[in-house]
């Protein structure tokens, strides 16, 4: 079935093409255990996930010599969604920063027009020793998202060098325009009313003037949303608040820059990086969908890595592209129930304890959602 651009799909379709891209290091080994589990979810609820493989990163380096081919980007902009591993890896780190494999996750983004990403913090009940928070703050479980703008700010401002009276001086330029926040701003209500209907905007506005616009753009945003409470906070208490009283944010909306820190930071509550999945979106629910961690070369095709980051990153895939939050529900329990079985792979393990593999935790969360 042809699919139309990114932004354009029909709703109700029950085939939907996915873009695979594995990538390097223990990328290709989890993005199969999310094939497997996908496949499951298909067969149980009738759907039709049709896969193409595109190379990227230093696999794409390797086979012809560029780390992002076109054909590449032609395949994601054709596809419904992306489904990617890692990037990067030893072999490739000599090479200059702008022939580096991580350079394809900036070009995917720009060339997918991805400006939002979203990054849960869920802490399953089952890993809360692994949690370095007091038992007591985090009584009861954690569950956040931070949803972070991804394409402006200071990051991709103005930036140079200049004269000045103090000797050489670097700059560079956080500037935000109003659609750039408005757009943000509408993803986070959204999220918002799918979840407590409770958003804080984070920002610096007693100190930035685009923490002002920012403030202001929100604001006004928020009128469309009259059933969703919505807070500020400045980023320094934020950062503070987030380890003092977690359980006080919901959904949390921020610049490029604030939400790069606050995400790790709501991240590392939740414990082992195995466990992180991520959502870059584009307007109209395209999306590419990601584990947090990286290729982890150091344990790469030895099946030790914790595909559940990857499978639970098709979770999302499946809610907020596809729309199936059912199924997404379903992928999301099955991880839950082997935890809750014992199931740890060695990042989450105890010492001594013995570890599931790779492959037998995929088998384990499919043969789950299977029933
Ligand atoms: P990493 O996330 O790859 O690994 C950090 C540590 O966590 C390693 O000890 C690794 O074994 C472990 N780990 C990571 N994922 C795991 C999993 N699923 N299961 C079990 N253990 C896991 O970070 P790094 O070592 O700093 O980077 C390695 C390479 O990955 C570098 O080339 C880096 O640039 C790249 N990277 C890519 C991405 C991406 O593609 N999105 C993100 C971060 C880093």
């Amino acid at each position: 079935m042809s699919s139309p651009p990114p932004g354009k799909r029909r709703s109700m379709q029950m085939n939907y093409k996915i873009a695979l891209v594995p990538g390097d290091g223990i990328g290709p080994d989890v993005v199969t255990e999310a094939v497997k589990v996908l496949d499951k979810i298909g067969e149980k609820y009738g759907h039709r996930f049709q896969y193409t493989t595109v190379l990227a990163g230093g696999a794409a380096i390797d086979a012809v010599g560029e780390c992002l081919p076109q054909n590449t980007i032609d395949v994601c902009r054709n596809s419904d969604a992306v489904l990617l591993g890692a990037v990067g890896g030893w072999k490739w780190d000599t090479l200059p920063g702008d022939q580096r494999p991580e350079r394809a996750l900036l070009g995917l983004r720009k060339e997918l027009g991805l400006f939002a990403n979203l990054r849960p913090a869920l802490l399953f009940e089952e890993l809360a020793e692994a949690c370095p928070l007091k038992p007591e703050i985090i009584e009861g479980g954690l569950d956040i998202v931070v949803v972070r703008e991804l394409t402006g700010g200071i990051y991709f401002g103005e930036k140079g060098y200049k004269d000045t009276e103090l000797g050489r001086a670097a700059y560079d330029v956080e500037q935000y325009a109003e659609e750039e926040i408005r757009r943000i701003a509408v993803v986070a209500f959204d999220m918002a009313m799918k979840r407590n209907k409770k958003l804080t905007s984070v920002d610096k506005a007693n100190v930035l003037e685009s923490s002002r616009h920012w403030r202001n753009i929100v604001k006004e945003v928020s009128g469309e949303y009259p059933e969703v409470e919505l807070s500020h906070m400045y980023i320094d208490n934020a950062a503070m608040q987030m380890v003092r009283d977690p359980k006080q944010f919901d959904v949390i909306v921020t610049s490029n820059i604030f939400g790069d820190i606050l995400s790790d930071e709501a991240s590392m509550i939740t414990g082992s990086i195995g466990m992180l999945p991520s959502a870059s979106l584009a307007k109209g629910n395209f999306g590419m969908y990601e584990p947090v961690h990286g290729s982890a070369p150091d344990i790469a095709g030895q099946d030790k890595a914790n595909p559940m980051a990857t499978i639970l990153s098709a979770a999302m895939m499946l809610r907020y592209t596809f729309g199936l939050s059912r199924e997404a529900d379903d992928v999301e329990a099955a991880v839950k129930s082997v935890l809750a079985a014992g199931g740890r792979t060695s990042d989450l393990a105890r010492p001594g304890k013995e570890a599931l593999g790779t492959k037998e935790a995929g088998d384990l969360i499919a043969t789950a959602v299977g029933k």
